[in-house]
Order: structure tokens, then C-alpha cells, then sequence
């Protein structure tokens, strides 16, 4: 009986809302190399370029909406059985969903700031390289790209995962540190993946089905109804 339950959730559980993973069946790793996109490097070297591969991620982001395994996870929320979602996605699709405590330990995409003056700019498609309203300054988008530092949410994360009884895992491959290593701060690990993870063996609870299909089916056992 876990007291005090967590969700790590990873771009697996995005897939369904049509957004690819980087290591699934689907990943986007078969197309680019996301450690150069998505690099601190890259947004220095060639801003214009960078901002394109993004932009066009930014499209598919806003054009998907939460599938099940998000609706899912917010109604386990709201009824007190989830306590918060860590998530590595930058799609916003949790919160889209209702989730209320969540912590984005790779940022969110939809944001920027201005390296000059930090003001806070939304990100929208459109412009080849977004420059800052108030003083000019290059913007870079607020999420933690490959070659950052993590933001002040992992720390939350850490202490969460900590606290947790147990801690399910869903549409992660648990490849990406430093954020794989966070279960092994709860009691236990629970795993919902496609495809096996370095970690299955110290699961208590294993599944390598869709989350979209498993989710809804602890719902259903729980005689719970997401929105
Ligand atoms: P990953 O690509 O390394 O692993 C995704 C895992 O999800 C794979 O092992 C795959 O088998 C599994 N999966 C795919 N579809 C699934 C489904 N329907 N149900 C259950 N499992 C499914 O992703 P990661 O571990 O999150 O690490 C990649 C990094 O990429 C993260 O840092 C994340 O920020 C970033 N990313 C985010 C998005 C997003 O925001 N949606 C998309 C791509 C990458």
C-alpha cells in the first residue's frame, strides 16, 4: 500500500497524442541526432537553424492533445491517489489534462527568455529567430537543452521522489540522466513502458504495453472515470 504515490512520465507517453519519442519504435532519433538539435551547442552556432528543427517541433506540439494516459494520470490526481507528476516532456500535455502539481524537469517549450534582460517570451512558430520585445536581446527557449544544468524543479523532483512510497514510471526508456536515476530514490518502482528499461529488474510492477491502453484499465479498476 503506497501512501504517497509519484508518476515520472517521458515522451512514451506522448506518442499516442502523435508527438514521436526519441528512442521508441517511432523515435525521432531515426530522423536527427536530438543531442545536436536540441544542444546548448547548436543554439550558439547557428540560431537560425536551431530555431527551425524547433519551430517545427513546436507545431506538432501545439497542434496534439492529451490522450488518455494523460487524462488518466490527472484524474488519479484529482482523487488523491497521485501526489505529483515529474515529468521530462516540454509538450505541456499534463497540464492540458488538469494536472495541477507537476514538475517539468526539462522545462517547457512554449517560453523563452531574452539572454540579455531574462524577460520571459511565449514561443510561437512564425519567427525565424525570436529577439526580445523589451531590449532586442536573442531569445533561447526555456528548456533544458543537451550541455545545460538542470532548473530548480529537479531539485523538487528529487525530494519527491524521495518522499514516494512508490513511484511509477510511464513512457520512459530511463536512458536520459540525470533523470533516470530518480526512482531509485523512492520505495519502490513501478514501470509502464513499451520496451524493456534498465531498471525493470527492481520493478515491483511491470508492464510493456501502451500507456494509453494500461492507464485507462487502472481507472477502470479503481471504478474511476477520467474527464
Ligand atoms: P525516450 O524517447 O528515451 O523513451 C520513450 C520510451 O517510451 C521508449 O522506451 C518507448 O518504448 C516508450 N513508448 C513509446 N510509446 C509508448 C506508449 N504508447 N506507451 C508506453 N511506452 C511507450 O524518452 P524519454 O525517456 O522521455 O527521454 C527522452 C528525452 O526527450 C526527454 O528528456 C524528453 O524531455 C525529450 N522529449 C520530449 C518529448 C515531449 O515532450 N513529448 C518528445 C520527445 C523527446
Amino acid at each position: 500500500m503506497s501512501n504517497y504515490t509519484v508518476v515520472l512520465t517521458g515522451a512514451g507517453i506522448s506518442t499516442a497524442s502523435g508527438i514521436p519519442d526519441f528512442r521508441g519504435p517511432q523515435g525521432l532519433w531515426k530522423q536527427v541526432d536530438p543531442f545536436d538539435a536540441l544542444s546548448v551547442n547548436a543554439f550558439y552556432r547557428d540560431p537560425k537553424k536551431f530555431y527551425q528543427f524547433y519551430f517545427q517541433m513546436l507545431k506538432d506540439f501545439s497542434k496534439a492533445s492529451p490522450n488518455k494516459a494523460h487524462l488518466a494520470i490527472s484524474k488519479l490526481e484529482e482523487t488523491g491517489l497521485i501526489k505529483m507528476v515529474i515529468t521530462q516532456n516540454i509538450d505541456e500535455l499534463h497540464q492540458r489534462a488538469g494536472t495541477k502539481n507537476i514538475c517539468e524537469i526539462h522545462g517547457t517549450s512554449f517560453k523563452g527568455f531574452c539572454l540579455n534582460c531574462g524577460r520571459i517570451k511565449p514561443l510561437t512558430p512564425g519567427e525565424l529567430i525570436p529577439y526580445c520585445d523589451n531590449c532586442g536581446g536573442l531569445v533561447r527557449p526555456q528548456v533544458v537543452l543537451f550541455g545545460d544544468s538542470m532548473p530548480d524543479d529537479y531539485l523538487l523532483a528529487e525530494k519527491e521522489a524521495a518522499k514516494a512510497d512508490l513511484i511509477l514510471v510511464v513512457g520512459s526508456s530511463l536512458q536520459v540522466s540525470p533523470a533516470c536515476y530518480l526512482p531509485l530514490r523512492a520505495k519502490e518502482i513501478a514501470i509502464i513502458n513499451l520496451e524493456p528499461t534498465p531498471f525493470d529488474a527492481q520493478a515491483v510492477f511491470l508492464s510493456h504495453n501502451k500507456a494509453e491502453l494500461d492507464l485507462p484499465q487502472l481507472l477502470e479498476f479503481l471504478n474511476l472515470e477520467a474527464k
